[in-house]
């Protein structure tokens, strides 16, 4: 028989192992469900602007969607007392730190020397450290040089985070029960070491509860109008979820991510938000989760069965080699002219030349004709046309530069829209080509 206060006792237990299972998220600086993060960028060239800071940005984003939140950053120079500073400082309020840079070979390279002193730890050549690093260069000329056997020296207390796509290893350090982890500044080296070594390994070391996530994606619509449009959703969303707004060429993606012990009912949960905000944002809506929106537009005629062609002048191909970018678009794409010269605007696709004389080459009525010529010239359902004055030179009051005249056709009908739009030559083909796909998708969905 068990008694009252034997209940009592097992109860007592259950909490204290609850608390200290959970014990590092009772510690996190904001009392968030989501585990706390500090970044150090390392590097005198992304202080002075040379260099956009791009680790920063897929390191929070990935670690974002794998439940940490990271709540600082600070970017500092290739000084070891700085680094050694930095590091104390941080050290404090979080549990996770990340490093990026300063671990080459090159003599403005202090990173690991810093690491080295403040973990009181000597330097050591590592012997399997520096055979990898000897197999990656087996095929590169000249041979090893004494540059990269300085890379094989590491802190003794390091564990190697094997970097199979640079010299410079990852490195990860610990201090009672907080992690420190340096990466080498080469964003691709960053990607490749953060996907297969360090997410794997917090994960393991910091055991969350089931993290999800679900991107909406959208398109011809600002941030701005988003927010407007969502903010009550947004202000009571529970502390489990957390909503990322990330802006991409004239789309943007909403990211929303999930925390939760219980996997079904954390799908259920996430589900009924993803429905409560794709109600808010409908027509700007063109697909979900990894879909681009090309391949947002091959799903729609391959529906439908149907084909496309297109007539670019100003965007140069741009929008053609976005939708060839998708595996199996020659199933509905047929082809494209890049018109860019009048004469093959006529010759090509059956412009009128009165028509170009009376309106310029920018206007509807060229859109319309491109877009019509070319559907009538590759015999498909549908057309996009895009013609506009990307710059820098070409502009005048009437027409500035950034105007643009895009035409969508099928044989029911032909739409045209009319943007002016300028953040330089290259930035506009590609504002260009999402708007082009965004007017055709418009068509094609039946969205007026
Ligand atoms: P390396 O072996 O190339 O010397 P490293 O770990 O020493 O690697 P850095 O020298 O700091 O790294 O930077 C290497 C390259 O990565 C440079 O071209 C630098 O501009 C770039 N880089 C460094 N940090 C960042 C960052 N935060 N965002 C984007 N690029 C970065
Ligand atoms: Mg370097």
């Amino acid at each position: 028989v068990i008694k009252e206060s034997h209940l009592f006792f097992i109860k007592l237990l259950g909490i204290f192992a609850y608390i200290l299972k959970n014990f590092h998220r009772l510690k996190n600086t904001t009392n968030s469900i989501f585990m706390d993060a500090a970044l150090i960028i390392i590097g005198n060239e992304v202080l002075s602007g040379e260099t956009i800071d791009t680790n920063a940005q897929f390191i929070g984003l990935n670690l974002l969607e794998n439940g940490f939140v990271v709540r600082k950053k600070i970017t500092i120079t290739d000084n070891l007392s700085e680094i050694i500073r930095t590091i104390d400082y941080l050290l404090v309020d979080f549990d996770l730190i990340l490093i990026t840079g300063g671990l080459g070979p090159t003599n403005d390279d202090v990173t690991r020397y810093a690491l080295s002193e403040y973990f009181n730890s000597p330097l050591v050549f590592d012997v399997d450290l520096f055979e990898h690093i000897k197999e990656l260069l087996k095929y590169r000329k000249p041979n090893l040089s004494v540059f990269n056997e300085q890379q094989a020296i590491i802190p003794e207390c390091a564990v190697v985070l094997n970097n199979n796509l640079g010299t410079a290893p990852g490195l990860l350090l610990r201090k009672s029960n907080k992690v420190l982890i340096a990466l080498p500044g080469v964003p691709y080296e960053v990607k490749g070491l953060m996907i297969e070594q360090v997410l794997p390994l917090l994960n393991k070391e910091f055991p969350l509860e089931t993290v999800i996530n679900y991107n909406i994606r959208t398109v011809g619509i600002p941030e701005s109008l988003i927010a407007s449009k969502i903010k009550d959703i947004e202000d009571n969303l529970p502390e489990n979820i957390q909503l990322a707004y990330l802006p991409h060429i004239g789309q943007v993606k909403l990211r929303l991510t999930a925390i939760g012990n219980n996997p079904a009912e954390l799908n259920s949960e996430l589900t009924s938000y993803v429905q409560l905000i794709s109600s808010r944002l409908m027509e700007y809506i063109y697909g979900y989760q990894q879909e681009e929106l090309p391949a947002a537009i091959g799903r729609l005629l391959r529906e439908k069965n149907a084909t496309l062609a297109i007539a670019e002048s100003c965007t140069g191909g741009h929008i053609s080699h976005q939708l060839t970018t998708i595996p199996g678009s020659s199933f509905y794409f047929k082809g494209s002219v890049v018109s860019y010269a009048n004469e093959v605007k006529c010759s090509l696709l059956g412009v009128d030349n009165k028509l170009l004389e009376k309106f310029g080459a920018v206007s509807e009525e060229i859109a319309m004709a491109m877009a019509k010529g070319v559907r009538n010239l590759m015999k498909t359902d549908y057309s996009l046309a895009a013609t506009g004055i990307a710059g820098p030179d070409g502009g005048s009051a009437e027409k500035p530069i950034g105007t643009l005249w895009l035409a969508a056709s099928s044989n029911d009908k032909t739409i045209a829209k009319h943007i002016v739009f300028d953040r330089g030559r290259l930035q506009n083909i590609q504002f260009f080509a999402t708007f082009g796909l965004d007017l055709l998708r418009r068509l094609i969905m039946g969205i007026e």
